[in-house]
């Protein structure tokens, strides 16, 4: 499939320029290969691409620019680029789009000499001012690391003539960098952890995958503490004895730092890392290892699907279920449809790791489509956390206050036993509703439709839409009344005041995504509680993912009914899987946990479910429901966003959608809508929605793309279709 193409002869060339095609050139003297790396001139600039093939041959030879460069990197393998081609064409993306995502390596295309980069110095800065000491401050946050300038610059806020300042007293370091060091060699046959008799099982059917060297899925599901970590690192062992490459995807950056220590226990030595929290000069060197194939285990987000791997032999999808994985900006992608898809084209395995699978990889077991492995017993000794409901309809609780008299019991008595207890409510902030008591209005974002949220750590008001904050205002925005703004409902925030209130000794620690302003810091709050720093942990779902709390034996869920109101398909398995996950948060080591779950409604079906612990059950009704109503897994879904600052253009372009559908009635779907978006309008534009409901076997995407393309959008008016959207907002 490779091809070599001889020097002067013209090749294709796929550049990220946002053009929806590959552009022709001349090979360079010496001849290109198919994948290489190169730089092209596009009219006045110089841009990056890759060799794609044989050219379109619809200019003569001699008209063709020359490639002007190959970098000096390994080509993309032909498994990469086939998988580019099927992910854009999966995923409705441009082509030129998907290859941006392959090339997020900092610094690619610059020649190695204008590499700086900048550290800590030894030196104290000649004179000091505040943007002087952000940068050192900066930098003292995160020692050993070294930082492009723009970045150092945008981290400490400062302008990078700032950084530059503070070189020549040497507070600053400033160095060229130095090559990229190899990764440390992982070494698969060191001994791991004993495994348990169901863990060896799974691990040598995955271990017998990974040396097939063909294409597969194996669903690996295990209770939160059953030992899965351990199982799929067997796979990873089989992947580095064989050759292979291996990459682990997290949900979240805050888990990395525990299953570092992990990777390094089992292997000797760290893995390379790829994500939002590694510096520039990191990811660079992830990248490039990556591409010669000598980083062989790479630990990453969702983004790290699109590195340029040589011989990829496993993918483990962590916590596969994770909403996370579903990139909701710029290009709409799952992660563990991707890592699926990837695979295929690689003939690799992968792993879809998970205590409570998602429907859509619990259908494909059912249907053969995937393996599957179930670990039953817990690690150790410790045994499931006992559930149970708190009636709130028969417990007193004064206004303004969310804690029941039952579970305010439950945290003493572990307070008592130097225990940790968790509170957990899924809502960032101290509350979701700010209302005027004069004139009865709720604090709205004026750029969207949604309630402003208070932040009162902050002291600000935030829209949860498009991140606009402003001051908590003195005086009532809609009738000018001072000092009548009530907070309403409680936030994590609030939860946290009452639990201080309740239990003025305790040491409380909070966990909510907003208030960490890095990932490193994230991390480092989490290990500190891990180690016994904080009696009473208030949190939102970031402490479902698999945090591992040794000392937490309670669980207390403020609003297990929150889920449950939405009208989302999904509400219903979202809800099922928040709950056991926060309630397996309960009791590892070795003491047993508690789950109380307050609730309105003990006797809804799902919070029954949860309670009965058949999740087999739950996942069975769910399906026969989902497959009566046509709906994913069952059918296919694609959801069509129009926005545009005028809310009449935008319907206008949906009612045109709307009136044309012959492509999709040609594959047998159907439409819905429009209608305006459950949330009309974000940032100042409106938006309205169509729904596309499709069955199953219907090739949704060429259809789907035949009815856009008939319609030719305004000048203001932006289109973005998700397929298999997983949020309908
Ligand atoms: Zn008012
Ligand atoms: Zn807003």
């Amino acid at each position: 499939m490779s091809h070599f193409h001889a020097p002067g002869t013209p090749v294709a060339v796929l550049t990220t320029q946002p053009l929806d095609r590959a552009l022709d050139y001349r090979a360079p003297a010496g001849g290109i290969e198919d994948g290489a790396y190169v730089e092209v001139p596009l009219g006045p600039r110089k841009v990056l691409g890759v060799v794609w093939g044989k050219a379109a041959g619809d200019w003569p030879v001699e008209k063709l620019r020359p490639i002007l460069r190959i970098l000096p990197v390994p080509p993309m393998s032909d498994a990469f680029r086939d998988f580019t081609e099927r992910a854009a064409a999966y995923t409705l993306t441009s082509l030129s789009a998907m290859l941006r995502l392959g090339l997020r390596a900092p610094g690619l295309g610059e020649a190695p000499g204008k590499r700086r980069v900048y550290a800590l110095g030894t030196g104290e800065p000649d004179r000091a001012t505040e943007a002087r000491t952000r940068v050192i401050a900066a930098l003292r946050e995160r020692p050993g690391d070294v930082f492009a300038l723009s970045e150092l610059a945008d981290m400490a806020s400062v302008s990078t003539g700032v950084v530059k300042g503070l070189v020549k007293s040497g507070a600053v370091l400033e160095q060229d960098t130095p090559r990229d060091a190899d990764y440390p060699t992982l070494d698969p046959d060191r001994a791991g952890k004993a495994l348990a008799e169901d863990q060896m099982v799974a691990a040598s059917a995955l271990r017998a995958s990974v040396r097939s060297d063909t294409y597969g899925t194996t669903l690996l599901k295990g209770v939160t503490g059953s030992g899965k970590t351990e199982v799929y690192l067997e796979a990873v062992a089989e992947a580095l004895a064989g050759g292979l490459q291996a990459l682990v995807l997290l949900p979240e950056i805050a888990l990395t730092g525990e299953f570092l220590h992990r990777v390094e226990a089992r292997f000797g030595a760290r893995p390379a890392e790829w994500h939002s929290g590694v510096t520039q000069a990191e990811r660079r060197r992830c990248w490039s290892k990556v591409a010669t194939g000598q980083a062989r285990l790479v630990v990453g987000a969702r983004s790290s699907l699109f590195l340029p791997f040589q011989n990829l032999g496993l993918i483990v999808v962590d916590e596969e279920h994770d909403t996370s994985y579903k990139q909701e900006d710029g290009v709409l992608y799952s992660a563990r449809d991707m890592a699926v898809l990837r695979a295929s084209c690689e003939a690799a395995q992968v792993v879809l790791a998970t205590a409570t699978p998602s429907l859509e990889s619990w259908a494909n077991a059912e249907l053969g489509k995937y393996k599957r492995l179930d670990l039953t017993s817990r690690f150790g000794e410790a045994v499931l956390p006992k559930l149970s409901t708190i009636d709130m309809r028969d417990e007193k609780v004064p206004g303004g206050r969310w804690i029941s008299p039952t579970l305010k019991q439950a945290i003493e008595a572990r307070i008592i036993a130097g225990e940790q207890s968790l509170i957990f409510l899924n809502r960032r902030g101290y509350a979701p509703v700010t209302l005027c008591r004069a004139c009865g209005q709720q604090v709205a974002c004026h750029q969207c439709d949604a309630r402003m949220v208070e932040h009162r750590f902050q002291k600000r008001l935030m829209c949860h839409q498009c991140g606009e904050t402003a001051p908590m205002p003195p005086a009532c925005p809609s009738c000018g009344v001072e000092g009548k703004l009530a907070a309403v409902g409680p936030g994590v925030e609030r939860m946290a005041e009452e639990v201080a209130t309740l239990f003025p000794e305790a040491r409380v620690a909070i966990l909510s995504s907003d208030l960490f302003g890095s990932a490193r810091s994230l991390k480092a709050k989490v290990e500190e509680i891990a180690q016994g720093g904080a009696d009473i942990i208030v949190g939102t779902q970031l402490v479902a993912k698999g945090h591992n709390f040794p000392k937490l034996t309670l669980v207390g869920v403020i609003d297990a009914d929150l889920g449950l109101q939405g009208s989302d398909l999904r509400a219903a398995e979202r809800t099922f899987q928040l709950m056991r996950q926060v309630s397996g948060r309960a009791g590892r080591a070795d003491k047993p946990g508690v789950a109380l779950l307050q609730t309105y409604q003990p006797e809804h079906p799902v919070i029954r479910a949860i309670l009965s612990g058949d999740e087999e059950a739950f996942l069975r009704e769910e399906a026969d429901q989902r497959r009566a109503a046509g709906v994913p897994p069952y059918g296919r879904m694609a959801g069509i966003v129009i926005s545009d600052p005028d809310g009449a253009v935008a319907f206008d372009v949906g009612n045109a959608l709307a009136r044309n559908t012959q492509p999709l009635d040609q594959v047998g779907a159907e439409v819905f809508g429009p209608a305006p978006a459950p949330i009309a309008r974000i940032r100042g534009r409106h938006r309205v929605r169509l729904l596309v409901k499709a069955p199953r076997q219907a090739p949704i995407q060429p259809a789907l793309a035949e009815w856009v393309a008939r319609i030719t959008l305004p000048r203001s008016t932006r289109l973005s279709i998700d397929i298999d959207p997983q949020s309908f907002l």
